[in-house]
């Protein structure tokens, strides 16, 4: 109870959490304490507690990329969706790790600033995208990112667009233990464009194009850029002219849409989503992913990797 007490000053405790109420796939274990803490500063305080205390911590934004695999998390899960100040200077804006993407999104929109407006797609916060540098509609994170506030190892540290390492669905933080506290974006200012109009168009593309009703994580695999070791004939001309391969398009391919294990299913709408169709377990979800990346390898020859970031309680 020593460290409820404390965990308390740092933001919102539960104890005993269900996870799945923070997951958008709606599954997870049980964490021991559940913290919703409430401030950059008091993110900062609590890390430096954990640290000294050597509690073990897993940090959450919106959960919406995220299979948590495990019975029970036996630590400290924080969630960021509390620490979600966003500030405009111009056309440069700093929010915290926990304001929504889409949030962003719309504000650029209505203070007239452009290249940020496929962000109003993706759910959950900055830190969890700038983490996978999620992107849409051809952008992603690393066109706006100017720099970028980590906690390491009991230091705050600033680093540049290039210490951020991003690639492809991929950055630095998907391979070190930094906590994300604030990310510096640099938009443009709109000359001539349709803002709310683009937005719009992009929300519709959306729902058209994926699955409704179902919780899920989004993507669960990457897309696969072409190269000379990719031979498949016919490939459609889209995926040609864009150097990359649809990874719903080869799991259609291989014969798995709508393809169940347990209660997880390969969405009819998007075969790259793997929606929780009623009752599955993180169990359910992750063996259904091997089966696609099966499939795809015995199909194609080519190896699929994960986009969902899968955690082990
Ligand atoms: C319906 C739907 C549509 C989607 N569409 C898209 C899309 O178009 N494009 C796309 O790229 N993604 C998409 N996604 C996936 C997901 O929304 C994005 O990847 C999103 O940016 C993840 O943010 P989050 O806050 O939910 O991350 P979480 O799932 O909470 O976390 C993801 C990872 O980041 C880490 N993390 C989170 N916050 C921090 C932090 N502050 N510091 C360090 N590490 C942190 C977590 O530990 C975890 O490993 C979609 C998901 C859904 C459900």
């Amino acid at each position: 109870m020593e460290i409820y007490k404390k965990l308390k000053e740092f933001g919102k405790v539960k104890l005993n959490e269900p996870l799945f109420k923070h997951t958008s796939i709606k599954i997870g274990g049980v964490a021991d304490f559940f913290i919703f803490v409430d401030s950059v500063s008091h993110l900062v305080d609590l890390l430096n507690f954990l640290r000294k205390e050597d509690i073990n911590y897993i940090v959450l934004g919106g959960g919406t990329n995220t299979l948590l695999v495990g019975e029970r998390f036996e630590g400290v899960v924080i969630s960021t969706v509390n620490v979600r100040q966003i500030k405009f200077d111009e056309n440069k804006v700093t929010a915290d790790a926990g304001s929504s993407t889409a949030e962003i999104a719309r504000m650029s929109i209505k203070n007239n600033l452009t290249g940020f407006e496929w962000g109003i797609c993706v759910p959950g916060t900055i830190g969890g995208a700038t983490c996978g540098n999620a992107g849409a509609m051809g952008y992603d994170m690393r066109d706006s990112v100017e720099k970028v506030e980590v906690y390491r190892d009991g230091e705050i540290l600033e680093l540049s667009y290039d210490e951020c390492e991003f690639g492809y669905r991929d950055s630095i933080f998907k391979h070190n233990t930094d906590i994300i506290l604030r990310v510096f974006l640099k938009l443009e200012v709109n000359k001539n464009k349709d803002l709310a109009k683009e937005a719009m168009n992009n929300i519709t593309h959306r729902n058209k194009t994926q699955p409704q009703g179902f919780p899920s994580s989004g993507c669960v695999l990457k897309n696969v850029a072409i190269d000379k070791n990719i031979k498949i004939k016919d490939l459609p001309e889209q995926f040609l002219q864009r150097g990359i391969i649809s990874t719903g398009w080869l799991i259609d391919q291989a014969g798995m849409k709508g393809e169940s294990l347990g209660g997880a299913k390969v969405s009819e709408t998007h075969c790259n989503f793997v929606i929780n169709a009623g009752g599955a377990t993180t169990d359910d979800i992750v063996d259904l992913i091997e089966k696609i990346k099966d499939k795809v390898y015995d199909k194609f020859g080519i190896k699929l990797e994960e986009e969902v970031r899968i955690i082990h309680l």
